[in-house]
Protein backbone atom coordinates (compact mmCIF):
# COMPACT_ATOMS: atom_id res chain seq x y z
CA UNK A 1 0.00 0.00 0.00
CA UNK A 2 1.48 3.12 -0.99
CA UNK A 3 0.73 5.86 1.22
CA UNK A 4 -0.75 8.87 0.25
CA UNK A 5 0.96 12.02 -1.65
CA UNK A 6 0.54 15.58 -0.46
CA UNK A 7 -1.30 17.58 -2.99
CA UNK A 8 0.73 20.61 -4.45
CA UNK A 9 0.56 24.53 -3.65
CA UNK A 10 0.70 25.74 -0.44
CA UNK A 11 0.89 22.38 1.15
CA UNK A 12 4.10 22.01 -1.08
CA UNK A 13 6.85 23.93 0.56
CA UNK A 14 8.76 22.83 -2.75
CA UNK A 15 6.38 24.70 -4.64
CA UNK A 16 6.50 27.80 -1.66
CA UNK A 17 10.00 28.19 -2.26
CA UNK A 18 9.90 28.26 -5.93
CA UNK A 19 7.31 30.56 -6.19
CA UNK A 20 9.43 32.92 -3.61
CA UNK A 21 7.07 32.10 -0.79
CA UNK A 22 9.31 30.74 1.67
CA UNK A 23 13.00 31.08 2.20
CA UNK A 24 15.68 29.10 0.49
CA UNK A 25 19.71 29.82 0.13
CA UNK A 26 18.75 29.52 -4.34
CA UNK A 27 21.78 28.74 -6.04
CA UNK A 28 20.16 28.84 -9.36
CA UNK A 29 16.84 30.02 -10.71
CA UNK A 30 15.72 30.21 -14.33
CA UNK A 31 12.30 30.18 -15.88
CA UNK A 32 11.30 26.71 -15.26
CA UNK A 33 13.72 25.18 -12.05
CA UNK A 34 15.76 26.22 -9.40
CA UNK A 35 18.02 24.86 -7.22
CA UNK A 36 18.98 25.71 -3.43
CA UNK A 37 21.02 24.50 -0.27
CA UNK A 38 19.19 21.42 1.18
CA UNK A 39 18.68 22.36 4.57
CA UNK A 40 19.92 19.52 6.75
CA UNK A 41 22.84 18.76 4.39
CA UNK A 42 24.55 15.60 4.27
CA UNK A 43 27.45 17.85 3.35
CA UNK A 44 29.20 20.92 2.65
CA UNK A 45 27.16 22.13 -0.68
CA UNK A 46 24.42 19.63 -0.60
CA UNK A 47 22.30 21.19 -2.77
CA UNK A 48 18.22 19.98 -4.24
CA UNK A 49 17.38 21.01 -8.24
CA UNK A 50 13.71 21.39 -8.57
CA UNK A 51 11.30 22.05 -11.31
CA UNK A 52 9.12 24.89 -10.67
CA UNK A 53 6.15 23.28 -12.27
CA UNK A 54 4.83 20.38 -9.19
CA UNK A 55 5.19 17.01 -9.69
CA UNK A 56 5.66 14.18 -7.18
CA UNK A 57 7.89 12.53 -8.91
CA UNK A 58 9.49 12.58 -12.51
CA UNK A 59 7.26 10.91 -14.10
CA UNK A 60 4.68 13.12 -13.42
CA UNK A 61 6.14 15.68 -15.29
CA UNK A 62 5.86 16.56 -18.80
CA UNK A 63 9.29 15.88 -21.30
CA UNK A 64 9.90 19.31 -21.78
CA UNK A 65 9.57 20.05 -18.04
CA UNK A 66 12.15 16.83 -17.26
CA UNK A 67 14.58 18.05 -19.73
CA UNK A 68 14.73 21.21 -18.42
CA UNK A 69 15.52 19.54 -15.01
CA UNK A 70 18.37 17.54 -16.30
CA UNK A 71 20.04 20.90 -18.09
CA UNK A 72 19.78 22.55 -14.59
CA UNK A 73 21.13 19.37 -13.00
CA UNK A 74 24.20 19.47 -15.36
CA UNK A 75 24.96 23.21 -14.50
CA UNK A 76 24.21 21.92 -10.54
CA UNK A 77 27.01 19.16 -11.20
CA UNK A 78 29.28 21.37 -12.65
CA UNK A 79 29.14 23.93 -10.02
CA UNK A 80 29.57 21.15 -7.03
CA UNK A 81 32.70 20.35 -9.07
CA UNK A 82 34.07 23.73 -7.49
CA UNK A 83 33.85 22.12 -4.12
CA UNK A 84 35.30 18.89 -5.29
CA UNK A 85 35.71 16.38 -8.29
CA UNK A 86 32.91 13.77 -6.57
CA UNK A 87 29.25 13.86 -5.83
CA UNK A 88 26.30 11.69 -5.53
CA UNK A 89 23.19 12.61 -7.44
CA UNK A 90 20.27 10.92 -6.38
CA UNK A 91 16.77 11.33 -6.77
CA UNK A 92 14.03 9.18 -4.16
CA UNK A 93 10.63 8.73 -5.34
CA UNK A 94 8.03 7.70 -2.99
CA UNK A 95 8.14 7.03 0.65
CA UNK A 96 9.56 3.63 0.43
CA UNK A 97 12.59 4.67 -1.32
CA UNK A 98 12.98 7.78 1.36
CA UNK A 99 11.19 10.42 -0.22
CA UNK A 100 10.24 13.08 2.31
CA UNK A 101 9.33 15.73 -0.14
CA UNK A 102 6.88 15.11 -2.88
CA UNK A 103 7.67 17.45 -5.25
CA UNK A 104 10.47 15.95 -7.78
CA UNK A 105 14.66 17.22 -6.79
CA UNK A 106 17.85 15.98 -7.70
CA UNK A 107 20.21 15.62 -4.46
CA UNK A 108 23.59 16.79 -5.80
CA UNK A 109 25.80 15.95 -2.47
CA UNK A 110 29.33 16.47 -2.84
CA UNK A 111 32.23 13.73 -2.00
CA UNK A 112 35.19 14.80 0.24
CA UNK A 113 36.23 11.42 1.58
CA UNK A 114 33.58 10.45 3.76
CA UNK A 115 33.36 6.20 3.87
CA UNK A 116 29.51 7.01 4.42
CA UNK A 117 27.69 10.55 4.96
CA UNK A 118 24.18 9.38 4.77
CA UNK A 119 23.27 9.10 8.08
CA UNK A 120 19.89 10.66 8.80
CA UNK A 121 20.16 10.56 12.73
CA UNK A 122 22.90 13.07 12.45
CA UNK A 123 21.90 15.69 10.31
CA UNK A 124 22.37 19.37 11.72
CA UNK A 125 20.45 21.89 10.40
CA UNK A 126 22.60 23.99 7.96
CA UNK A 127 23.74 27.73 9.44
CA UNK A 128 23.68 30.70 8.10
CA UNK A 129 27.36 31.38 8.26
CA UNK A 130 27.94 27.87 6.37
CA UNK A 131 25.28 28.77 3.56
CA UNK A 132 26.41 31.88 3.12
CA UNK A 133 30.21 30.78 2.83
CA UNK A 134 29.02 27.52 0.21
CA UNK A 135 27.14 29.86 -1.99
CA UNK A 136 30.02 32.16 -2.31
CA UNK A 137 32.01 28.64 -3.87
CA UNK A 138 28.90 27.47 -5.78
CA UNK A 139 27.42 30.74 -7.30
CA UNK A 140 29.62 33.06 -10.27
CA UNK A 141 31.31 36.20 -9.31
P1 LIG B 1 13.82 13.51 0.07
O1 LIG B 1 14.07 12.55 1.20
O2 LIG B 1 14.48 13.07 -1.20
O3 LIG B 1 12.35 13.84 -0.09
O4 LIG B 1 14.60 14.80 0.47
C1 LIG B 1 13.99 16.00 0.87
C2 LIG B 1 15.12 16.91 1.24
O5 LIG B 1 14.60 18.21 1.38
C3 LIG B 1 15.79 16.56 2.56
O6 LIG B 1 17.19 16.35 2.32
C4 LIG B 1 15.54 17.77 3.45
O7 LIG B 1 16.63 18.09 4.28
C5 LIG B 1 15.28 18.86 2.43
N1 LIG B 1 14.41 19.95 2.83
C6 LIG B 1 13.19 19.87 3.42
N2 LIG B 1 12.66 21.09 3.59
C7 LIG B 1 13.56 21.96 3.08
C8 LIG B 1 13.59 23.38 2.94
N3 LIG B 1 12.58 24.16 3.39
N4 LIG B 1 14.68 23.95 2.38
C9 LIG B 1 15.70 23.19 1.94
N5 LIG B 1 15.74 21.84 2.03
C10 LIG B 1 14.67 21.24 2.60
ZN1 LIG C 1 5.29 21.28 -5.13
Amino acid sequence: MVPPEPASGDGCIFCRIADHRAPAYVVYEDATTMAFLDLFPFTRGHLLVIPKRHGARLTDLPFDDQTQLIQTLDTMCRRAERLTSDYNVALNAGARAGQIVFHTHFHVIPRYGEANPFHPATRTRLSEDDARSVLRELTPP
